[in-house]
């Protein structure tokens, strides 16, 4: 287990006595996981071309992919998976031999090609259906030796108001998706687990994972209305936007994403979502008769992020980790077993912040925190409109075993319909894959 340097440093801070008590908490693990409470002072000051609360990227992380990569495989995964249009010109130059990517210092970053395909994975903690180990056909634990976690996405609960994820149309019923997808992670760790799976949540209950909390916010985001002109005295409301979504929208994902590739290490990250349409006022929201669903790949980065050097970073470390290829094809299987399960239509994209992905009408690429800070393929759902009238209802029956029936058709409880498509698919993509082994 990789322990990073930050984590490291929060031991070298605690006396002995204490470190005998945290010991024993992360030997208990994942039951408790301890969360360093600090960013690096430098993530939370505004910086030309680096992402808010993003840390400057290390560049020399990458020299162990020198040589590893074809000029073929680092052109196409560049221009037809991950910029949209031509963006990547902004951050990148491919000669025959060499990539020059834009650096933060000025002095660049350049990539030498390999000559030949190489027969090897690169350098990665997460391994593809093709690196495990085989299983016999039809065996019934095809995730035997796998560890796969779950991120129930958003927070729910308290949170979920100020999150925004969050409405009620009748007294009583408060529609909150952190809540339902914590629920629904709940119902599919055992069903991974029976299938052979290691399992990990990225949270057990409707609280925060960062231990930081949005007042942490108040300064930087201060600071950056002023980074655009704006006085921040005068602006409070804009001042209180901002630092949510300092919190809510970016530091619990990079906290997140920090136990993912530091801690857990997994082949397979599940972050569920469930999606929604515009609903106005949470209190008097607008119901809609569209109901769909669809999955979301890493990809499509435009103009302005292709600038970031952190997300350019984060970009070409899934290039040269081939990341791509694994992340599509296992989330074309899962959306194929989650049409099944659900009867739900594929929903399409109108602007260019996405582009289809692989063979599937169902699996989008488009550039998220979550998707490009998880290092490991992530397979990203978003199913069910939650201001869908009937999507509504059955969140109200809530959860329950078997079938009942709904609108004339008998059906699963929403929950247990998700969590079983998931698990399915799941099963399926491993099971097919690791067969031939
Ligand atoms: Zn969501």
């Amino acid at each position: 287990m990789k322990v990073s340097r930050s984590f490291a440093s929060v031991f070298i801070a605690l006396n002995a006595a204490t470190v005998v008590v945290v010991l024993v908490i992360v030997l208990q693990w994942p039951a408790q996981v301890i969360i360093p409470k600090e960013q690096p002072p430098a993530a939370l000051e505004i910086r030309e071309r680096i992402g808010l609360l993003a840390p400057d990227p290390d560049w020399s992380e990458l020299e162990p992919y020198q040589d590893t990569i074809t000029h073929d495989e680092f052109e196409s995964a560049l221009t037809s998976v991950y910029s949209a249009g031509d963006a990547w010109k902004a951050a990148v130059r491919i000669s025959d031999t060499y990539a020059d990517v834009d650096t933060q210092d000025g002095k660049g970053f350049r990539l030498r090609f390999a000559a030949r395909q190489a027969d090897k994975a690169p350098k990665r903690y997460w391994r593809g259906a093709s690196e495990l180990p085989s299983i016999k056909a039809g065996s019934d634990r095809p995730l035997q030796g796998m560890r796969i976690v779950i991120d129930p996405g958003h927070i729910g609960g308290k949170w979920a108001q100020k999150e925004e994820r969050w409405y009620s149309i009748v007294k009583g019923t408060e529609v909150m998706e952190g809540t339902m997808t914590l629920q629904v992670a709940k119902l599919l760790k055992p069903q991974l687990e029976k299938l052979g799976a290691t399992v990990f949540l990225t949270r057990e209950t409707t609280e925060p994972v960062t231990n930081m909390r949005p007042a942490d916010f108040e300064e930087a985001a201060a600071n950056y209305l002023q980074s655009i002109g704006k006085d921040p005295q005068r602006n409070k409301r804009a001042l209180e936007f901002e630092r949510d979504k300092m919190f809510f929208r970016t530091q619990e994902i990079r906290t997140r994403a920090w136990l993912i590739n530091d801690i857990f290490q997994p082949d397979l990250v599940l972050c569920l979502h469930f999606n929604a349409e515009s609903w106005g006022n949470p209190r008097k929201p607008k119901f809609v008769d569209r109901n769909h669903l669809h999955l979301i790949v890493n990809g499509t980065y435009s103009l302005s992020e292709m600038r970031l050097h952190d997300q350019c970073f984060d970009m070409m470390q899934r290039i040269l980790q081939k990341t791509h290829s694994e992340e599509t094809a296992a989330s074309t299987v899962v959306a194929k077993s989650m049409a099944e399960a659900t009867g739900l239509p594929a929903f399409r994209y109108g602007g260019s912040n996405a582009q289809p992905a692989g063979d599937s009408e169902y699996v989008w690429a488009r550039n998220l925190l979550a998707n490009r800070l998880y290092d490991c393929p992530t397979v990203f759902l978003e199913p069910y409109v939650m201001n869908n009238e009937e999507v509504h209802d059955r969140i109200r029956i809530g959860d329950y075993e078997g079938k009942r029936p709904i609108n004339g058709r008998m059906l699963k409880s929403i929950f247990r319909e998700y969590a079983d498509g998931v698990a399915e698919g799941v099963r399926a993509y491993y099971a097919d894959q690791r067969a031939g082994n």
